[in-house]
């Protein structure tokens, strides 16, 4: 296309089939996972921190993920994502899980560099986390399939090597009660899509990196960094 724009992202099943339903924001929360705070040397904050990223954020997973050196530092966070299939407003914990459609794997891309410097100044770090392409999403399953309330095992290995692990069960904020809070501040529109944080082990990518996401071991989602 002449204007450099790119088709958009649009959500799909894992047999490549579109869902009906339009690529929303993406709402997500930060240190929901205690050892991921600590690495970072950060406290376990009282409330879910909360902040979006674009719908022009979304990119699918299986597209190389672009590093660009000027950019400094851009650090992978593997999070468990969520698929609103219901409006959720002022929403109770269990209307809120009863709104969920699927369940996938995601990428936060950040700019942890660039996040570092402008938390220094007080400055919101938008720009850091919710860039084109910030959120490399995978196909979705169905919550009759996986449902993300059940203990859900998410791992990411680079190159072979595992670096990140956990599970659902260990979230500060679990689930429901993460939606729920959420659709206090932020209606969740069928569409949107919800991260509920990422584990421990986060780090810089590289290029040529090679990147497998799984979950509960049996849903593999590579890409690739150039
Ligand atoms: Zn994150």
């Amino acid at each position: 296309m002449s204007d450099g724009l790119k088709p958009g992202y649009q959500h799909r099943w894992l047999n490549g089939d579109v869902i009906d339903l339009p690529a929303g924001k993406v709402v997500c929360v930060g240190r929901n996972y205690a050892a991921h705070a600590k690495e970072l040397n950060n406290p376990i904050p009282e409330k879910p921190i909360l902040f979006i990223k674009p719908s022009t954020a979304l990119v699918p997973l299986s597209e190389p993920i672009p590093l660009r050196e000027e950019q400094g530092g851009c650090h992978y966070e593997t999070e468990i994502a969520l698929l609103i299939g219901k409006p959720l407003k002022n929403a109770s914990s269990q209307q809120a899980s009863q709104a969920i459609k699927a369940t996938g794997i995601a990428l936060d891309l950040t700019l942890r560099e660039l996040q570092t410097q402008l938390k220094k100044q007080s400055h919101p770090w938008e720009i850091a986390k919710g860039f084109d392409g910030a959120c490399p999403m995978s196909e979705w399953v169905p919550v009759s399939e996986l449902n993300p309330l059940d203990k859900t095992e998410l791992q990411l290995t680079i190159n072979g090597e595992i670096r990140q692990q956990g599970n659902s069960r260990d979230m500060i904020t679990a689930i429901p009660e993460l939606l729920s809070y959420m659709s206090s501040y932020f209606t969740l529109e069928p569409g949107d899509i919800v991260l509920t944080g990422t584990p421990a082990g986060v780090g810089a990518l590289h290029r040529f990196d090679r990147l497998e996401l799984t979950m509960n071991r049996n849903y593999q989602f590579t890409t690739q960094c150039t």
